[in-house]
């Protein structure tokens, strides 16, 4: 071995080298969770019951995701192979980006959106162009259509949007689809079951359309990891030939088909997210903060130049929310996940008491 070789040490890609460090404030969360917009309660009894029935082979053996992946697209009345399960949808993102950008490509990202986004495309060789929203956050439609070139081949949209609780149309998906028939069209449709609308019936219609899923939010199963995309067959046989097939692990795999099935829970816990959204916008509204309209399990509002104190004494008072000012147009702006209408209603007690103390007066515009 040459002697220099032993001295230095190993570079990562350029790329890498200028990516930004990401750290989510996952730690210390014993507290109201009101700031990753998970389900705040619990996932359905049965799949805990699901859990306790697993073995020891089911643990020793490599999971086999096949018959799980059947059951779930014949759930969503897709072919199994318009369909794969991931390791959350970030893994789907990570995945789809890996498979699609390359270097000269450009990604299309209405902003502010879903961070992790950003962090996989700039692990690729690709552009992201940002495309920024208006001050009411609303999907930035015409913009957007004005940014597709011919370099455009990833057009990723959260529907609805984090942190601004906002919603591209049907039409508008469906003439983002057609006017960039070269660029894959991602519609990621986490929040889906808090909006009730979604575009997974256009696979087989729109050939770039993949919609991604996730059963970190209403199912309560955010630690399991699990999460899946759909599209073409074919443009969902160049993704697994990028994915990993054992990335969707055999505990994750037990507890699909219980959590598919037992569609009373999930019923009761969107219907109920619902409600306390309602009840929770209602008591912003009292207190004339200003807020922006929401389809998903979350609301964001306007705090101002304390957002950082008003995040710290709301924690203080045992209610976590996330501070969304490094956002994109999102300076002074808190994110509020929405639980049940009993979290809720201490969540709109601590606020009023903060406000209070930091003799914040909200005026809604
Ligand atoms: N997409 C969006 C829009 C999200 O907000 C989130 C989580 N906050 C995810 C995807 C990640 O989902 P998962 O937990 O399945 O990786």
């Amino acid at each position: 071995m040459p002697e220099a070789a032993t001295r230095v040490t190993p570079n990562p890609r350029a790329r890498v080298q200028g990516m930004k460090e990401y750290f989510p404030p996952l730690g210390c969360r014993d507290a109201l969770r009101l700031d990753f917009n998970e389900n705040t309660l619990a996932c359905s009894p049965k799949v805990r019951e699901a859990l306790a029935r697993v073995t020891t082979d089911d643990l020793t053996r490599y999971p086999e995701r096949a018959p799980v992946e059947a059951i779930v697209a014949g759930h969503l009345g897709l072919a199994p192979e318009q369909l794969s399960l991931t390791n959350g949808v970030d893994e789907a993102i990570h995945v789809l980006f890996e498979t699609f950008l390359d270097t000269g490509d450009e990604l299309l990202l209405p902003v502010p959106t879903y961070t992790m986004y950003e962090v996989y495309a700039s692990a690729t060789d690709a552009r992201v162009v940002p495309v920024l929203a208006a001050d009411d956050l609303q999907f930035p439609f015409a913009r957007l259509l004005a940014a597709i070139t011919l370099n455009t081949k990833v057009i990723a949209i959260a529907n609805p949007n984090s942190p601004s609780g906002s919603v591209a149309t049907r039409a508008q998906i469906l003439e983002i689809a057609n006017r960039a028939p070269h660029a894959v069209l991602l519609v990621d449709e986490a929040y889906f079951h808090f909006y009730g609308e979604s575009v997974l019936d256009l696979i087989g219609v729109l050939p770039n359309l993949i919609v991604a899923r996730t059963f970190s939010k209403a199912y309560g199963l955010a630690g399991l990891r699990l999460g899946l995309l759909a599209g073409s067959i074919e443009l969902m046989r160049w993704i697994k030939r990028v994915l990993s097939p054992y990335s969707v692990n055999s505990l994750a795999l037990a507890c699909i088909p219980p959590a598919l099935n037992d569609t009373a829970y999930l019923d009761w816990y969107i219907n109920e997210v619902l409600l306390a959204r309602t009840e929770f916008e209602a008591a912003l509204d009292t207190a004339k903060i200003r807020r922006w309209p929401s389809r998903a399990n979350f609301v964001l509002i306007e705090i101002g130049a304390r957002h950082k104190e008003f995040t710290r004494l709301m924690s203080a008072k045992g209610v976590l929310v996330r501070d969304r000012s490094s956002d994109p147009g999102c300076d002074g702006r808190v994110r509020i996940t929405i639980g049940t209408r009993e979290q809720m209603k201490l969540a709109a007690s601590a606020l009023e008491d903060v406000l209070a103390a930091l003799n914040i007066i909200g005026e809604v515009q």
